[in-house]
């Protein structure tokens, strides 16, 4: 049936047509708020490159959550970043590691009402800011594993309430689930970092995290971009090892392998929209080049729409005040 008899255009007549014929919805309950959290007094440091978004000491820290407990977001993604780094990273997997300390803080002030994911990985740790122990110039798999399982542990105990593993390291996810269920810690899921591509949108985020690679790059752990059905083999792999929920990493030049995985992976999806994806639409706006609220939530419906079911944004304060103004 065609036109003349099929007209899209009637429901586009008005708002409240289009509005219950509408597909996907954003909602503040399936955002995440990620957060730099700098040793020392450092209080608020701005990240130059990414306008609006700070790094923030642990006193600091508590402010801001309670801010985003009051915009009913759910959850904050935790990145830290030490005082001292060394070759193994060692304050990644010490009790008083500087995201060890701040996860106890939130916790201890915030219990139930926010839901902790400690991004576990060693790069911000490493004084060569790669992903792991080294054996020369290359990251040592396997000797990463029992280190990554060290952080796992540590970041449970301080009460993390979901492990995201981002290192990219082959067998992680078994290693760290099974050294959580013999700590007793089975009860603690794990976010996989699976599908995560060596993408050159992480610029903004390594100025952030101070966790530049002082050699080489990490394209020998991290996904090869014109690469999907590979992606869908490190998914496949995670989800057997015991992943709970799966994500993919950048989000908007990846939603085909989200899309995908929405097909083929029976877990919940969680993209990460970087810092570069961030920082374009910030930029752009910020010239006056383009609609700043139009765009971000365009950006981030079409996440939803490829699959994610979790979204990982900077721009997730932003979303939840328009969205409760809107329902004001
Ligand atoms: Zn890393």
């Amino acid at each position: 049936m065609g036109f003349p008899e099929y007209r899209p255009r009637r429901l586009r007549r008005n708002e409240k047509l289009s509005g219950m014929v509408q597909e996907h919805e954003l909602s503040s309950k399936h955002l995440v708020y990620p957060l730099f959290i700098k040793e020392g007094d450092c209080k608020r440091t701005a990240i130059p490159s990414m306008p609006g978004v700070d790094q923030l000491s642990i006193d600091s820290v508590l402010f801001e959550i309670e801010e985003l407990v009051d915009l009913s977001i759910p959850a904050v993604l935790l990145f830290g970043i030490p005082e001292k780094k060394d070759e193994t990273g060692s304050q990644a997997y010490s009790d008083e590691g500087v995201i060890q300390r701040a996860i106890r803080e939130i916790k201890g002030r915030f219990g139930e009402k926010i839901m902790v994911i400690a991004d576990l990985c060693l790069c911000e740790y490493t004084s060569h800011g790669h992903c792991g122990a080294l054996r020369g110039s290359e990251v040592d798999n396997d000797e990463t594993l029992k280190l990554l399982s060290r952080a796992a542990l540590a970041q449970s105990r301080a009460g993390a309430d979901i492990i995201a593993p981002s290192d990219m390291m082959d067998g992680r996810i078994r290693a760290i689930r099974k050294a959580l269920d013999e700590s007793g810690f089975s009860h603690i899921p794990i976010m996989s970092y699976a599908a995560k591509y060596a993408s050159g949108l992480y610029g903004p985020f390594r100025e952030a995290a101070e966790s530049t690679p002082q050699f080489g790059d990490r394209r020998s752990y991290q996904m090869d971009p014109p690469n999907q059905r590979e992606a869908l083999r490190e998914m496949e792999l995670d989800v057997e090892e015991g992943a709970d929920i799966i994500m993919v990493k950048p989000a908007l030049f990846y939603l085909d392998v989200l899309a995908l995985a929405r097909e083929r992976i029976n877990r919940p999806l969680a993209a990460y929209s970087v810092s570069g994806e961030y920082s374009m639409i910030r930029g752009a706006a910020d010239q006056g080049w383009i609609d700043y609220k139009r765009v971000v939530t365009e950006s981030t419906v079409s996440i939803k729409r490829a699959g994610a079911d979790i979204i990982i944004t900077y721009f997730a304060k932003e979303i939840a005040r328009w969205m409760r103004e809107a329902t004001l």
